[in-house]
């Protein structure tokens, strides 16, 4: 589980579900702001959100991912926490 300030994870979420208009991506950064709250077996390597899966594989996600769903060129939850993480610290750093 990532050590992430909720009040500012939750502006950036508004931001993102704001800025598409496609319902898989809203339904993705849905997804990607309950799993960064909550899901343990997820970090950020300053890169790219790695997530480990129970089936032991592995999703490095930043533009790209391991997923069948970016196989298909579908939205995926991964893809969009590691665009929430990156606006998060580009808002904390500032
Ligand atoms: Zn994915």
């Amino acid at each position: 589980m990532m050590n992430l300030n909720q009040e500012t994870m939750q502006e950036v979420v508004a931001e993102a579900f704001d800025r598409t208009e496609s319902l898989r991506w809203q339904m993705a950064i849905t997804r990607a702001a309950q799993e960064l709250e909550s899901n343990p077996f997820m970090h950020y390597d300053g890169h790219a959100v790695i997530i480990l899966r129970e089936s032991n594989e592995i999703y490095s996600a930043n533009g790209t991912c391991q997923c069948k769903a970016f196989e298909f060129g579908k939205p995926c939850w991964h893809r969009a926490a590691a665009r929430l993480i990156t606006r998060y610290n580009e808002r904390s750093s500032h």
